[in-house]
């Protein structure tokens, strides 16, 4: 029974506080599975220009597929955890050219594309497909938490078995695709991580938390992992009308983007003892340079990362040093390559460019 009391009063909620989202108005298949992924570490305010972004470039299945990774890194400039749009890319190839164009309509076979985990594809799946699966993020965590009193810790493996079943449990088998939107909604803009709306909440008055006044310390998340700070020196090199890029192959932060010629150092290098270093001097032993302007210390935070950035500006007379190694760009066209954000924003700041 306090199942389907609490299920009721979600449905309710959701009637009052839905929000008007493209992706709700144009419900394709397509358009559900790009929202889910934007929204997987985004939220929906800062998530919603880059969906209509990224839709009216790659309008359809199609588009995304035969696009090349540049462009789609590029579309997801800004959004930052870039593996999400080189997945999206690799499986809408998968579905579009092995799978004739044709969307898995179920919760097991969505899982098998690349890029989308169990939240992912029980979303498409209730809500494209009406398959009764719940849809389990932060925001549902919370929520469940909070109204049933549960401190099990939500990043625990006996957490998600908790939180599974009783998601499973609360879930409204008839509408599970306007259930599990309505939880995300309620956890979104009502029973937000701070100072969650309690009193104009119409769950109050069976909620526990409410009752205990627990609100603030559910859910229960025990810390993992430690951030790792990292120093990037970067080098701006200027050649005429050309800037030099490296492109990032490598399995690390921002694959396949562009940033400049780096020297990472293990430690925080002041610039006078960096353009004297070892590195430096190797960099540039058969060449003169001119050093224009060096940055202060920008830090920039990932998820799991700091970084710490300085960038180093200098022109050099000649290309042939630097031109197997990296890529010349003329300055016109460099805003048409995926870059970092810290990258956008230096170059974006500097008057070399304009
Ligand atoms: Fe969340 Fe507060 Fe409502 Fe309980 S009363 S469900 S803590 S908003």
């Amino acid at each position: 029974m306090k199942y389907l009391v609490f299920s009721k009063k979600i449905l309710s909620e959701y009637g009052f506080i839905k929000r008007d989202l493209p992706w709700r108005t144009n419900t394709t298949i397509y358009n559900t599975w790009v929202s889910e992924i934007i929204l997987q570490q985004t939220r929906v305010s800062q998530g919603i220009n880059f969906y209509y972004r990224f839709i009216e470039r790659f309008p359809n299945i199609e588009t995304l597929a035969i696009a090349n990774e540049e462009d789609v890194l590029k579309m997801w400039q800004g959004l930052g955890y870039y593996s999400r749009a080189r997945n999206l890319h690799t499986a809408a190839k998968q579905i579009f050219f092995e799978m004739n164009g044709v969307f898995p309509s179920s919760f097991s076979e969505l899982k098998k594309l690349k890029g989308v985990g169990k939240y992912t594809a029980a979303a498409i799946a209730s809500i494209c497909f009406n398959e009764p699966v719940a849809a389990i993020d932060g925001n549902v965590l919370r929520v469940l938490a909070r109204y049933f009193g549960i401190e099990t810790p939500i990043n625990s493996s006996e957490g998600e078995k908790i939180f599974s079943s009783l998601a499973a449990k609360v879930l409204d088998n008839d509408q599970p695709g306007t259930f599990n939107q309505a939880m995300m909604e309620f956890g979104a803009l009502k029973c937000t991580p701070k100072k969650p709306l309690c009193f104009e909440c119409s769950l109050q008055s069976s909620c526990f938390a409410f009752s205990k006044g627990m609100a603030a310390v559910l859910p229960v998340k025990t810390k993992k992992g430690t951030v790792r700070d990292r120093f990037l020196n970067y080098i701006v090199l200027e050649y005429n009308d050309f800037l030099f890029f490296n492109k990032r192959t490598k399995n690390d932060i921002w694959k396949n983007l562009y940033d400049f010629p780096l020297i990472e150092t293990t430690t925080n290098t002041l610039p006078e003892q960096f353009i004297n270093s070892n590195q430096w001097n190797d960099l540039f032993k058969h060449e003169e340079v001119t050093l224009k302007n060096i940055s202060d210390e920008i830090i920039h935070i990932l998820s799991h990362q700091k970084i710490h950035a300085r960038f180093y500006y200098l022109t050099i007379k000649t290309e042939k040093n630097f031109i197997t190694q990296f890529n010349m760009i003329n300055k016109l066209n460099i805003f048409e390559l995926p870059l970092p954000k810290i990258i956008d924003n230096y170059i974006g700041k500097m008057d070399f460019i304009k």
